[in-house]
């Protein structure tokens, strides 16, 4: 029955490994979302002021293209202000040219101002993508290093699992049926009685039971919380690395 015993805890302890590495596989992968996250905002937002950027070029384009037209009916007014024959075509010509130079020149100071504006967005933008950019790089060399990472972790977790499987097969059909009940109810299935304390739930065993556990003739399962049960000394001698607490 020892070991049987020695078995079943090989088992168990390989298990836990098995079950700590897949989480770590189902995890990793996760851990860069706040980053892809921020990748997604930055590129939204330079999106939106690029789109913006286009907007502004496109209302310049259509004031460029109203200007050539106000120049060449500044053009045609200075034209019939030459050909005035008197004074009241002339003070209307003036008049005109003088409007048309007027409007020529606002609009000329507007433009100027909005393209002032616009360079200083193109700058700004091409900084703002280069610092996309570095987030992006930034991601890339994470995920690298994640895949390397997973990829480890998987081996691990193939070589745990193999172990596991030959723990098993090591382990008789009724002690397994009893584990595999046990480890799904209780999460785990094989407990230490530690000065006649069952470490799984705390409880202390009758002192018989105790007694019983003494011989290793039989394994015996905890009356209170029904795992199976061993006297730690027995299997496990003094070491100073503690097993991690279980609990009920
Ligand atoms: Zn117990």
């Amino acid at each position: 029955m020892r070991e049987q015993l020695v078995f079943l805890l090989q088992l168990q302890t390989s298990d836990v490994k098995v079950r700590e590495l897949e989480t770590a596989v189902n995890q990793l992968p996760a851990k860069l979302d706040p980053l892809r996250r921020d990748l997604a905002k930055l590129q939204t937002m330079l999106d939106a002021e690029r789109a913006k950027l286009a907007e502004t070029d496109a209302w310049r384009k259509g004031q460029q293209d109203q200007l050539d037209r106000e120049r060449e009916a500044l053009k045609a007014a200075q034209n019939k202000l030459q050909a005035s024959k008197n004074s009241k075509e002339f003070g209307a010509a003036s008049r005109e040219v003088e409007n048309k130079r007027k409007s020529i020149s606002d609009r000329e100071a507007e433009l100027k101002k909005v393209s002032a504006a616009s360079a200083e967005s193109t700058g700004q933008l091409e900084t703002r993508d280069k610092d996309v950019g570095g987030v992006r790089t930034e991601l890339e060399n994470a995920e690298a290093g994640q895949k390397d990472q997973l990829d480890g972790l998987k081996a691990q977790l193939a070589e745990a699992t193999a172990t596991r499987d030959a723990a098993r097969a090591q382990v008789d059909k009724q002690w397994l049926k009893i584990y595999d009940t046990l480890l799904s109810k209780k999460g785990y299935a094989v407990a230490p009685v530690i000065k006649g304390v069952c470490q799984g739930c705390h409880m202390a065993l009758p002192p018989q039971l105790n007694n019983i556990l003494a011989r290793m003739e039989s394994i015996e399962t905890c009356p209170r919380c029904a795992r199976l049960v061993y006297r730690k000394e027995l299997l496990e001698p003094a070491t100073p690395a503690e097993e991690p607490k279980p609990s009920a």
